[in-house]
């Protein structure tokens, strides 16, 4: 096997970059880490960072970038990540990005899956979550067995206000504001790796696969 991959996934909300992240997470025995997932474990552990950030989540605010990169950081540490990590969702800034590059994590590719506006609109109006388990569901792509309540505990599946409509056109130029830049950051560093996140999730798994393995020079020789 090739040596180990570190490497960003970007992408719209709706684009599939966490169902992406936890394939490549199987096939290159390298963590997926997302911010959610590391907020909410160390809200769960009740940690001293778990604790700062819970605040700014109650609050509905982003939790500051200082809090999430000591967050980050403090996760890459650990062993499993000796043999690569795949950041899912961060950085979301040039100032995130900066900030890791000055904290010495090392990237060799940033990958990032573009798909059009009312694709990931359809994609994200129709999830369902279940405010008991965490379960999240899709009207269209995977509904429950009722459509209306969890299949693992049977409570009655909502729409979390950021699914709407509104609030996605709006989540998506916020993104797009900010994210532009940092994909031209890492361009300017020739690690970025655009790739097209229509079709099915093999397809795009696929894709992103050729990207990586070019990144990191190809199949061995
Ligand atoms: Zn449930």
């Amino acid at each position: 096997m090739n040596g180990a991959t570190r490497a960003i996934l970007l992408g719209a909300p709706g684009c599939g970059k966490g169902t992406q992240a936890k394939r490549l997470q199987d096939v290159l025995k390298a963590p997926h880490l997302s911010t959610g997932d590391m907020l909410r474990e160390a809200r769960k552990a009740g940690t001293e960072l778990g604790r700062r950030a819970a605040g700014f989540m109650d609050r509905g605010d982003l939790v500051p970038d200082d809090l999430v990169i000591a967050m980050v950081q403090e996760r890459l540490a650990r062993p499993d990540c000796e043999g690569g990590y795949i950041l899912d969702g961060f950085p979301r800034t040039v100032a995130q990005a900066e900030a890791l590059d000055r904290a010495g994590v090392v990237i060799e590719a940033v990958v990032d899956i573009t798909v059009g506006e009312d694709e990931v609109v359809r994609r994200i109006t129709g999830r369902r979550s279940c405010p008991s388990c965490g379960r999240v569901y899709h009207v269209e792509f995977a509904p429950s067995r009722d459509g209306t309540h969890c299949d693992a505990c049977g409570t009655a599946l909502v729409q979390r206000p950021d699914d709407q409509e509104a609030t996605v056109r709006e989540r998506l130029r916020v993104y797009h504001q900010k994210t532009a830049p940092l994909a031209e950051y890492y361009r300017a560093k020739g690690l970025l790796k655009s790739v097209e996140g229509d079709g099915g999730p093999d397809a795009v798994f696929a894709r992103i696969m050729a990207a990586l393995g070019h990144a990191a020079g190809g199949p061995a020789r």
